[in-house]
């Protein structure tokens, strides 16, 4: 499955982190923890979302969704500053009808923070970063 390239943000080293893995990436060279992005579709949102041991915040969003424009970078800095707490996943909802229909998709963007494979907190719309990590963090205390 594919991974992605990402810098870390203590040394700048750069890593390749998988789309799943059983544990939480942390960088090569120093150790710290690294923030977890990956793209998931109908085929691997089995396994790069739900049987991850790590909670994740999916992001069901669209190419044509202005508000999704918005909320994409507040999204990557919530899994940035909750590096090793959880991992987001986001999901193109024209490319993955199956999990379009299954979660019942009426707006974009939509994100639910999936914890042991059940899904613990929905909601739809833009928000900031701040409101965002509160949410992330209430949905999982
Ligand atoms: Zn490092």
């Amino acid at each position: 499955m594919a991974g992605s390239i990402v810098a870390c943000a203590a040394c700048g080293k750069r890593n390749r982190v998988p789309a799943a893995a059983s544990g939480r990436p942390a960088c090569g060279s120093c150790g710290a923890k690294l923030p977890w992005i990956v793209d998931a579709g109908d085929d691997t949102f089995a396994e790069v979302a739900e049987r991850s041991s790590t909670p994740v915040l999916v992001d069901l969003w669209a190419t044509w969704c202005g508000p999704c424009r918005a909320v994409s970078p507040a999204l990557e800095q919530v899994a940035t500053e909750l590096a090793g707490t959880v991992k987001l996943v986001k999901v193109d909802i024209d490319k993955a009808p199956g999990l379009s229909r299954r979660f019942d998709v009426r707006a974009v963007p939509t994100l639910m923070i999936v914890k042991d494979g059940k899904v613990v907190a929905r909601q739809s719309g833009a928000a900031n970063a701040t409101v965002l990590r509160r949410w992330v963090e209430q949905s999982l205390a």
